[in-house]
């Protein structure tokens, strides 16, 4: 069985109940949609520590989290829809932070992978320079 993660955008998550990640997940569709007919487990759905204004008091505890993604075989992380802002021309660009926490996944052995939902999110391996 492949185990799955999101990584979501903490200040999203103060207004979102994740319900777009979940409900794609569960149907297998958008950037779920490659996992169709595989056996697959969501075994974790966690946020970044926050930035500018609202960051969480425990800003060491993204280590755990990474490591944690590692040590329990996290097969992929998707990176929720809200990780990226659409720029002055519509484009979503990836949060910088969420881009730090991808390689440092990358390097620890876990594989990150674009989107949960939405119509850009594609669930292609992210190769981030
Ligand atoms: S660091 Fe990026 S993903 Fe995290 S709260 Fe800030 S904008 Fe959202």
């Amino acid at each position: 069985m492949k185990k799955i993660a999101i990584l979501r955008c903490l200040k999203t998550s103060a207004a979102c109940a994740g319900t777009g990640c979940l409900r794609a997940f569960n149907e297998r569709s958008e950037g779920f949609k490659k996992y169709a007919g595989e056996d697959i487990q969501l075994a974790a759905m966690w946020t970044c520590n926050g930035c500018g204004d609202s960051m969480l008091e425990d800003q060491e505890g993204i280590e755990k989290k990474i490591a944690r993604m590692a040590k329990n075989g996290i097969d992929a992380v998707h990176l929720s829809h809200c990780t990226s802002k659409k720029n002055a021309d519509e484009v979503p660009v990836l949060c910088p932070t969420i881009k730090n926490i991808s390689r440092r996944l990358e390097a620890a052995g876990v594989a990150v992978y674009d989107g949960t939902h939405g119509q850009h999110a594609t669930g292609e391996r992210l190769v981030i320079e």
